[in-house]
């Protein structure tokens, strides 16, 4: 059994690039940011059982710092104690995890996906090195996913196996969008796809988010940045669902100055209106949603993901052989 983990894959662009897999569409979690996408995708867990609902939130431990999710470490960042590799195990299949491209990120985040994985390293494609992001040739790519499942498929041992690989197409789709190099890739993997299943395997692909297009507002950088040094708040939040933690008794004036100032694309929400109650611990007060193609972005992206859109919110179910 083979699970390819695609970041960034959209459902509509699978369908478009995968006419060997059948495919079913499923709904991601918000916010829609790999952190908590792929924490519910390998537990099984919601958000709020999770407690991942980001990347930037207040520390698990109760201190007045904000955290990154992919770099703490800690025993409090999750109460997720079981993951997919933990039922195959029990189901008698050996667990791997080629880590791909997760070999750059760390932390307690990582740990908690991969419990009870065996972990296959040595294999990365989109993030060849830690420098900024260069296209490679996607079928190059390809390849190197194809060898790093043969490989891994054929370690020596007994036994069914279950063999999960993640893939950061996400690099590549926030610079240039679902374009012919992402659809030369996946065509590349659909062929990967199909000549494990004449080895015997079944294949699934499955994605935490899509991305939608999305243009740097330098506009509304400065805006946010001058309010905050105006109220003293801080912001947690990625991509395209912000949050902001304003000071004791202060919220309610800050997100009427917002809602005056803010571009009406920009939704200003209260926490309770978007997150269930478990979570909202860990979340700022007042939360920004973006509704349209400009928000706060990296100057070099093109295409973001974090907030509601169907292209965000859709992600692919694939399955090649029966
Ligand atoms: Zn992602």
């Amino acid at each position: 059994m083979v699970v390819l983990g695609v970041d960034g894959l959209s459902h509509a662009f699978a369908a478009e690039c995968w006419p060997g897999a059948r495919i079913s569409r499923l709904r991601s979690v918000f916010p829609t940011t790999s952190s908590a996408g792929w924490l519910s995708a390998l537990t099984g867990l919601d958000v709020h059982h999770h407690l991942v609902p980001g990347v930037v939130f207040a520390d698990p431990t109760g201190t007045d710092e904000l955290i990154n999710a992919f770099t703490y470490r800690g025993e409090d960042l999750t109460p997720a104690r079981e993951t997919v590799f933990t039922d195959a195990r029990r189901l008698g299949y050996r667990p791997l995890a080629v880590l791909g491209d997760m070999e750059t990120y760390g932390g307690s985040w990582r740990d908690a996906l991969l419990r009870d994985a065996e972990p296959v390293l040595g294999h990365r494609f989109y993030t060849p090195d830690e420098g900024p992001y260069r296209e490679r040739d996607p079928e190059r790519l390809a390849e190197l996913v194809r060898e790093a499942l043969a490989s891994t498929l054929a370690l020596p041992g007994e036994g069914p196996r279950l063999v999960w690989c993640y893939v950061e197409l996400d690099r590549h789709v926030h610079h240039f969008g679902y374009d012919r190099h992402a659809a030369r890739f996946l065509a590349g993997v659909e062929r990967a796809a199909r000549e494990l299943v004449d080895g015997g395997a079944v294949v699934i692909a499955h994605a935490d988010h899509g991305l939608t297009p999305t243009r740097p507002c330098p506009d509304l950088t400065e805006l946010l940045d001058d309010l905050a040094r105006a109220h003293g708040f801080r912001m947690g939040g990625a991509g395209r669902t912000r949050w902001l933690y304003p000071a004791p008794g202060t919220a309610g004036a800050l997100a009427a100055e917002l809602r005056g100032k803010l571009p009406p694309s920009v939704r200003v929400a209260r926490a309770d209106e978007v997150f269930p109650e478990e979570v909202r611990y860990r979340i700022g007060e007042l939360v920004l949603i973006a509704e349209g193609d400009t928000f706060l972005a990296p100057s070099e992206y093109r295409y973001e993901h974090g907030s509601l859109t169907g292209a965000e919110l859709d992600t692919p179910y694939a399955v090649w052989g029966s």
